[in-house]
C-alpha cells in the first residue's frame, strides 16, 4: 500500500508518499506560502526536483496541487490518487485524550478541536490539513498521529506542575511533551539495534534539532520528558528559550510595557541559540561562529550542552540508572563535536564516547567505547516511517 504522510502548518503543507512494500519514499514535497503571495510547491521524486508556482488561496487548493504533482505524467509517481491507500496526518496536540494513533472520524476531529487551546498555533493548521485532504480524497481512510501520545504514560509526579490542583482539573494544565513519534521510533529502534526487548532497557533519547527534547524511556514507556504544556520548556533550542522562571515574563512585560503574548512570541521566536548568540538559530552557523571566537556563540553552544547534560543526569537518577543514551535529529545525528561535549565528564555514569566511532553522520551506530557500561548511540529519527506504520496498521486492522 502507498501511504501519504501530511504535516500541515498554518501556511505550509509538507508531504511524503511512502511505498509500504519496502518503506521507500516515492516523493517528498512542500507546499508553502498558502494563502499569501508567492505560493509554490516543490517536490522531489525520481531523483529530480519539480517546482510549481501558482496562487493558492487555502489548504484545499494546496492539497489539490499536491495531488496533481504526485500524479503528474512526467514528474509524478502514481497514475491516479486511487493508488494512495491511506493518509497519515501529523497532529501536534492530542491532549490527554489520545494515547495512540487513531483513525480519523468526526469524534476525533472534535477532540482535536477541543485541544486547540493547548496547541493554538498547530492544531488549527493540522485540522485544516485534515479537512482539505478529506475534501479532495473523500474515500481515502485517514489516521491522526499525535506528537504528544507517546508521553501519555508519564506518571503524575512527572507530568504535574506544582500549581493548585484546580489548574490541572479544570484547565488540564500539565506537562504533555512533544516529538513523541520521534522518541517512540528511536527508542524502539534502539532496542532492536541492541538486540534487546524494550522492557529490558532504560533509555534516554535526545532529540536535538531546531526544537529539542529529551525523554526518559523506562522499559519501553515514556516516564518523563523535557517539553511541557507547549514545546517551549526544556533545553534552549533554535529560537526557543527553554525552561525559565515564569516570573521573567511578568518582569519583562512590566518593565518594557509589552503584553504576555508579545513576550511569549519573544520566548518562542527570538530566544534560544538565536537570542543568546545573536548569530543564527541554526546550530551549524552558531558552532562556526563559536569556532571563530564569537563569545556569545560559545555561550549558546555551552548552554545547550549543559542543558542536555543536566537532563541526562536527572533522567538517569529518575530511572535508577541508564542502559543507553541515544542522539537523534538534525544536531544529534550530525554533530559529533556536540555529542562529545555533552558526554564529556560522564565517566561517573559509565559513559565513554569513542572518538573514532563518534565520527559519524546520520547513520545508526554505537559510538561508545567497548568498556562504556552505558551504550551511547546515534539513531537517525524517521517520524514519517513511524506515522506510515501506524497508518498502515490502523487501516488494515493489523
Ligand atoms: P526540525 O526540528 O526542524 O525537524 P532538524 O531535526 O532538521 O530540525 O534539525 C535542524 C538543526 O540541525 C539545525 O539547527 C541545523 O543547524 C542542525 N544541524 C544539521 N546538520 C548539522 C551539523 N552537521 N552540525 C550541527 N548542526 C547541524
Amino acid at each position: 500500500m502507498k501511504i501519504l504522510i501530511v504535516n500541515a502548518g498554518s501556511s505550509s503543507l509538507k508531504y511524503q508518499l511512502i511505498d509500504m512494500d519496502d518503506e521507500s519514499t516515492l516523493a517528498k514535497g512542500l507546499v508553502e506560502r498558502i494563502g499569501i503571495a508567492g505560493s509554490r510547491l516543490e517536490q522531489k521524486a525520481k531523483g529530480e526536483k519539480y517546482e510549481i508556482s501558482q496562487p493558492l488561496k487555502d489548504h484545499v487548493e494546496a492539497c489539490k496541487l499536491m495531488l496533481s504533482a504526485l500524479t503528474d505524467k512526467e514528474h509524478g509517481v502514481v497514475s491516479s490518487m486511487d493508488e494512495i491507500g491511506a493518509v497519515g496526518h501529523r497532529v501536534l496536540h492530542g491532549g490527554m485524550k489520545f494515547t495512540k494513533s487513531v483513525i480519523i472520524d468526526e469524534n476525533v476531529i472534535e477532540a482535536i478541536k477541543e485541544n486547540i487551546p493547548l496547541g493554538p498555533l498547530h492544531n488549527p493548521a493540522n485540522l485544516m490539513g485534515i479537512r482539505a485532504c478529506q475534501e479532495v480524497m473523500p474515500n481515502t481512510p485517514m489516521v491522526a498521529v499525535f506528537d504528544t501520545a507517546f508521553h501519555q504514560t508519564m506518571p503524575p509526579k512527572a507530568f504535574l506542575y506544582g500549581l493548585p490542583m484546580d489548574y490541572f482539573n479544570r484547565l488540564k494544565v500539565r506537562r504533555y511533551g512533544f516529538h513523541g513519534t520521534s522518541h517512540r521510533y528511536v527508542s524502539a529502534r534502539t532496542a532492536e539495534f541492541l538486540g534487546k526487548k524494550p522492557e529490558e532497557l532504560r533509555l534516554i533519547t535526545c532529540h536535538l534539532g531546531n526544537g529539542s527534547s529529551i525523554c526518559a524511556v523506562y522499559h519501553g514507556h515514556c516516564v518523563d520528558t523535557s517539553m511541557g504544556i507547549t514545546p517551549l520548556e526544556g533545553v534552549i533550542m533554535g529560537t526557543r528559550s527553554g525552561a525559565m522562571d515564569p516570573a521573567v515574563v511578568q518582569f519583562v512585560c512590566d518593565n518594557d510595557h509589552i503584553s504576555a503574548d508579545e513576550m511569549l512570541e519573544i520566548c518562542n521566536k527570538k530566544s534560544g541559540l538565536l537570542g543568546i548568540s545573536g548569530v543564527s538559530s541554526d546550530m551549524r552557523d552558531v558552532m562556526k561562529a563559536a569556532d571563530e571566537g564569537n563569545e556569545r556563540a560559545k555561550i549558546a553552544v555551552d548552554m545547550l550542552v549543559y542543558g542536555v547534560k543536566k537532563y541526562i543526569g536527572a533522567y538517569a537518577a529518575a530511572m535508577g540508572g541508564v542502559d543507553a543514551i541515544v542522539f537523534t535529529a538534525g544536531i544529534g545525528e550530525n554533530n559529533a563535536q556536540l555529542r562529545e561535549m555533552i558526554m564529556d565528564g560522564m565517566d561517573f555514569l559509565g559513559c565513554r564516547v569513542d572518538p573514532e566511532k563518534n565520527a559519524v553522520r546520520g547513520e545508526e551506530r554505537i559510538i561508545s567505547t567497548d568498556d562504556s557500561t552505558v551504550k551511547i548511540l546515534v539513531i537517525p529519527t524517521n517520524e514519517e516511517i513511524a506515522i506510515a506504520r501506524d497508518t498502515l496498521a490502523l487501516v488494515t486492522g493489523k
